[in-house]
């Protein structure tokens, strides 16, 4: 259905379901919807999905539509089964069965070689295919009903930060999707961790939900260059689009290793017409008690902050803020995900105090 066509929103069925145990009757239903080509958003562990037949070029273009996702933008497949992979793959080494029975089901997709049968707009012409299996009971009953793997980005508007909860779905894509199965906040809040395995040594294409560190453990050699690139038709590789994950607002991202020096240089930024609101973990939001300005609390570590970041960006601009503040993590376990996701938002640029 294309975007914003009349009466496109009356089509919508809205099922709550328990992110454990979700009712048969919804979950045929939106399996029902996506073997005839329609669109479900549905949870995962890591940002709410806009899934469709991953078999179908048509039901996929949807996807690209809804999403105003550049052709260029390839997008993930979602497995039930480890089986599966050899229906979307093929030459599978050995290292990825390894890393499917460590990290599957989770936040870890692999791009391996793609199958013949795979359609070439799932993967924007490459010969390579984007493969995960979520850890969401929901996501899970879903793609078992539907018998087929469901293709699926992230269920917002290309850019805007990704949907941790089934609201954020609704602002960006209510008009768009056929069923919508919300089962409360995601429970990781970021992306999922992609690693290539058609490179030798195999590279870390984006950090997620699961660490580096961990991948490390079982690939040694696991190569990581953080890329941030300007322009979608220069990307050696899709998805390291610069502007991404982003608030309306302008973001600053700051680091230093004085505390009160960084304070000091955000507050430099606070005042005259400008509105300004500030992304801080629990502890930094105190030093800012004082201040008229709009405060998103991250919580208390990398966990909370993962969980509560898109979030935060949206609330900031439902605030109508022009300037967003925000300090940048250490690079380990989460941190490097999070890391990401605010230096794409500040279109790649760190402030060193
Ligand atoms: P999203 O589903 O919105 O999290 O985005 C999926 C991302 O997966 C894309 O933006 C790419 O970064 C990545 N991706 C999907 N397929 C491939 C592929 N064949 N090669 C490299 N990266 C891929
Ligand atoms: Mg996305």
């Amino acid at each position: 259905m294309a975007r914003g066509s009349i009466g496109a929103s009356d089509k919508l069925r809205h099922f709550r379901v328990s992110a454990e145990r979700p009712a048969a009757t919804a979950i045929d239903i939106a399996a029902r919807a996506i073997k005839s080509g329609g669109l479900v958003a549905f949870p995962t562990e890591t940002v709410y999905g806009l899934g469709a037949d991953a078999w179908s070029e048509s039901a996929v273009d949807k996807i690209f539509r809804a999403k105003g996702r550049p052709a260029t933008d390839p997008l993930i497949a979602h497995l039930a089964d480890v089986a599966q992979l050899a229906d979307l793959a093929r030459d599978v080494p050995d290292s990825a069965l390894e890393l499917c029975r460590r990290f599957w089901p989770g936040a870890l997709t692999l791009v391996l070689l793609k199958s013949a049968r795979v359609p070439a707009n799932l993967t924007a012409g490459l010969d390579t295919v984007a493969l995960r299996m979520p850890d969401h009971a929901v996501a899970a009953a879903l793609i078992e009903a539907a018998g087929i793997p469901i293709a699926a980005p992230s269920a917002n508007r290309f850019s805007r930060p990704s949907p941790t909860t089934a609201q954020h779905v609704l602002d960006d894509l209510a008009d768009d999707i056929d069923v919508l199965l919300d089962a409360g906040p995601t429970t990781i809040g970021l992306e999922s961790t992609i690693i290539s395995l058609v490179d030798d040594p195999p590279q870390l294409l984006r950090p997620g939900g699961v660490p580096l560190e961990a991948l490390r453990r079982l690939i040694p050699d696991l190569r990581f260059e953080p890329r941030f690139l300007h322009d979608a038709e220069a990307a050696p590789a899709p998805g390291t689009l610069l502007k991404h994950y982003s608030p309306r607002a302008k973001l600053l991202l700051f680091q230093g290793a004085d505390d009160a020096a960084v304070f000091a240089a955000m507050r430099a930024e606070i005042g005259g017409d400008r509105r300004v609101g500030l992304m801080l973990s629990d502890a930094d939001a105190a030093a800012f008690a004082d201040l008229d300005v709009e405060i998103e609390r991250l919580g208390a570590n990398a966990e909370q902050a993962a969980l509560r970041l898109f979030a935060a960006m949206r609330a900031l601009d439902r605030a109508g803020v022009d300037l967003i503040l925000a300090l940048a993590p250490e690079e380990r376990g989460l941190g490097l995900a999070i890391r990401d996701r605010l230096l794409r938002a500040a279109e790649g640029s760190v402030i060193d105090v």
